[in-house]
């Protein structure tokens, strides 16, 4: 009842309340609070105090306790985070696109695949340690990493500057699929959280509504994201192939 009343009066006194919030200013303005969480639950700490009750906050990003699926969140997936799969801290932050991505790449990790959260926290780890210690590079290059045990796991997530896509690297997004698709395709649970991420980008205004949707090798000299993966993308929303960039 306590709870309720302060809910109540705080909605009253505010005149806002936090999913009918949207950012008018900054990088992310134009994204809608996608409900009110526990504040370490709240991605990159994008968030607002004052629009929800008690403790909570209100997150303009994605939920990764519950992966926004109580809240509204765009469809997000769930998304495992950094500490959760136990990254290493990046060598340094190379900074933040300069807008929502024009582009979203996906990739995969040709290596063997993983089916439970145990084993793909495993290849997120490997991953990392190349990308760190075979090429020398700040962090893990991708975006966000998924498995075919359905779940995303946040690498430098929305707004970072990656390392994977030679000359898109500021202005796109890159999704990389842990397995290797050129003879077969991943499983309906990892198609799923890839559509689940660009649709929680989208919503969160991470991800330009115009975005386009490439392949690796649309863009570079080589066979990722396997061929079978490649071919399924181009039936997908927003898919267009080719070099030519766009936006
Ligand atoms: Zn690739």
């Amino acid at each position: 009842m306590l709870v309720l009343l302060l809910f109540s009066l705080a909605s009253v006194a505010l005149g806002d309340q936090c999913t009918s919030h949207v950012l008018s200013s900054g990088t992310h303005a134009g994204a809608h609070g996608i409900g009110c969480v526990k504040s370490e639950c709240c991605q990159f700490g994008l968030q607002l105090g004052d629009l929800c009750p008690g403790s909570d906050v209100c997150c303009f990003s994605s939920d990764t306790c519950s992966g926004g699926s109580q809240t509204g969140g765009g469809g997000c997936p769930h998304i495992i985070s950094r500490s959760e799969w136990g990254a290493r801290a990046p060598k340094q932050h190379i900074g933040n696109m300069a807008g929502p991505a024009q582009y979203v790449f996906i990739h995969h990790g040709s290596s063997p695949p993983c089916t439970t959260k145990s084993s793909c926290i495993g290849k997120v780890k490997s991953y990392q340690d190349y990308h760190l210690d075979g090429h020398g590079w700040s962090d893990i290059g991708y975006n966000f990493v998924v498995g075919e045990d359905g779940n995303a796991y946040m690498a430098r997530g929305w707004t970072e500057i990656g390392a994977h896509t030679y000359g898109y690297n500021s202005v796109g997004i890159a999704i990389c699929v842990i397995g290797d698709f050129n003879n077969r395709l991943p499983n309906d649970a990892a198609l799923n959280t890839i559509k689940q991420l660009i649709s929680c980008g989208l919503a969160g205004g991470y991800i330009s509504s115009s975005y386009t949707l490439k392949g690796h090798r649309d863009v570079g000299s080589t066979d990722c994201p396997g061929t079978a993966l490649y071919n399924l993308i181009h039936s997908w929303p927003h898919y267009k192939s080719g070099t030519q960039r766009y936006g």
